[in-house]
């Protein structure tokens, strides 16, 4: 057994069904591992069909015969207000639980359960303003937007900053008057078991939060599959999305797809070379690289790209790599030795397509744990693997250009669009790269801070459909059109 685990942990961690925790129905668990030791700390319940089954039923219930989805915003909202305030009083244990779990550093997982609170926070805020349509055609007819909770969502979520990525479909769904149930990733499912409480003191009725732990081919596909699910929120891998897609689709399931990124930073030889360095060193190694939107390519213009992967290389180099329990710790383990295997297999397909000046392997003095060392390739080419293929960890490709024309077509080079982060202090050449780039989300001379009314979400493999803000009340309601002669 790890000999890291915080105290006070549960003797195992149990799915939570209309109200009550409980094990698997075929009693079936499976091993959870501390990436710093990788031995299992912890068995959790391996959910396969039938505990999907018994947790649809009751989120059914609390949809159909429950005052859930009757509730007037207001109420709901004191509800989620009370659930952000719990988030934000735990931040602390949360931060620690989710560090031992995942790896991340502390110091982030604890940015990353403030920003748990603030979802909840944004959504309680956002339902109550909801607007509605009206249109009035005079002396005719009225006509206006009755808009309504759909009924069970179904929830499945990916183990990077996980109870923040749960926290932004959870709010949302909640919000409008939903049930739920959340089926959390198998390699990090120890902070999904806090919700059950935090809930149960906020006051949400019985059977609206639903939590089965698992597979994802055993509950996750069940939940897909289930005829009483309509909606299906999910966050992880491009190929996941594509089956999930596949397998609801009989069903014409509501699908929202945030998927994988390959994302561009482009430095312009004009750019403020010091603040584009530091930002694309956060947005590759934070986070342990493991984060959506990383800027994993850097597309630098030639007239300052040697200055450039010289500083940047520098730069990664003293990314302090650590314990993630240390507050000094930049860089973690990586959450699973499978993930871990697969990042360095990457810098050895890497060392063949680039010039390699950082990292590289397994940084000095962690001989075991999931540790990777901030690994930077200059020179890369747009058909190498490590330009083409997301890593999802602490690695970065950097490749120079000779035009903004140039630029563009490097940056669009992949099958995805997510992010694209823009260094330039050209105003006019910022704003049409950023109108012509194919990408859901684009940073400016910034770095990943946005206003939570934005949409959220990719082009191309990197998603379907938006959430954030009203894109979300819209994904978990219908609009019903009711028309009216005057
Ligand atoms: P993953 O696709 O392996 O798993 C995600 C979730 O899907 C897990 O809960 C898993 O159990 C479940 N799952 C797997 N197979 C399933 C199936 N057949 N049916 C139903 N559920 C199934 O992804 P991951 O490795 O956990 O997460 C990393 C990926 O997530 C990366 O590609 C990353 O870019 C992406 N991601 C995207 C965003 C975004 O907002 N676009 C945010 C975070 C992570």
């Amino acid at each position: 057994m790890s000999t890291n685990v915080p105290d006070g942990l549960p003797d195992r961690i149990r799915h939570y069904i209309d109200g009550e925790f409980t094990d698997s129905a075929d009693g079936a668990t499976f091993g959870v591992l501390d990436p710093v030791t990788n031995e299992d700390y912890l068995l959790a319940a391996a959910g396969k069909k039938a505990d999907i089954d018994r947790a649809v039923t009751a989120a059914r219930r609390a949809f159909t015969e429950g005052p859930w989805p009757k509730l007037l915003p207001r109420e709901r909202s004191r509800v989620l207000h009370r659930v952000a305030d719990l988030v934000e009083s735990r931040d602390a244990r949360l931060a620690e639980l989710e560090s031992f779990d995942s790896g991340l550093p502390i110091s982030q997982a604890l940015g990353q359960a403030r920003r748990a609170a603030e979802n909840f926070r944004f959504f309680a805020d956002l339902i109550v303003a909801q607007a509605d349509d009206v249109y009035k055609v005079p002396g005719r007819q009225v006509n206006y937007v009755n808009r309504k909770p759909i009924g069970v969502a179904g929830l499945i979520t990916p183990w990077n900053t996980p109870f923040m990525l749960e926290s932004w479909k959870l709010a949302p769904a909640l919000a409008t008057g939903n049930t739920v149930v959340l089926k959390p990733a198998e390699f990090t499912p120890l902070s999904a078991s806090l919700w059950a409480g935090i809930f149960e003191e906020a006051g949400l009725p019985q059977g609206v939060f639903n939590l089965v732990n698992g597979f994802g081919e055993d509950a996750g596909d069940a939940l897909v599959k289930h005829p009483d699910v309509p909606l299906i929120s999910f966050t992880g891998e491009s190929a996941t999305g594509s089956l999930i897609f596949a397998n609801a689709a009989p069903f014409l399931k509501g699908l929202s797809m945030e998927l994988g990124g390959k994302s561009p930073a482009i430095v312009f030889a004009d750019a403020d070379l010091e603040a584009a360095i530091n930002a694309t060193i956060f947005g590759v190694f934070s986070l342990n690289g493991e984060r959506c939107t990383a800027g994993s390519r850097i597309l630098v213009e030639r007239a300052v790209y040697d200055e450039f992967v010289e500083r940047y290389a520098a730069q990664a180099g003293r990314v302090v790599v650590g314990d993630p329990r240390d507050p000094k710790t930049e860089v973690g383990a990586l959450v699973h030795p499978e993930h871990h295997a697969k990042v360095m297999s990457y810098i050895e397909v890497g060392k063949t397509e680039g010039r390699l000046v950082a990292g590289g392997g397994r940084p000095e003095g962690f001989p075991t744990g999931n540790y990777v060392a901030p690994t930077v390739f200059a020179d890369v080419k747009p058909d190498a693997r490590i330009f083409q293929e997301e890593i999802f960890g602490p690695v970065v490709a950097i490749t120079p250009f000779d035009s903004e024309q140039e630029a563009l077509a490097l940056a669009n080079n992949t099958k995805y669009g997510l992010a694209a982060y823009v260094w330039t202090n050209d105003l006019k050449r910022a704003h049409t790269f950023a109108q012509s780039v194919e990408a859901g989300m684009v940073w400016l001379n910034s770095n990943n801070v946005r206003d939570l009314r934005t949409p959220f979400g990719g082009v191309k493999a990197s998603g379907l459909g938006h959430e954030g803000g009203y894109r979300s009340i819209d994904f978990y309601t219908d609009q019903q059109a009711v028309h009216i002669n005057l």
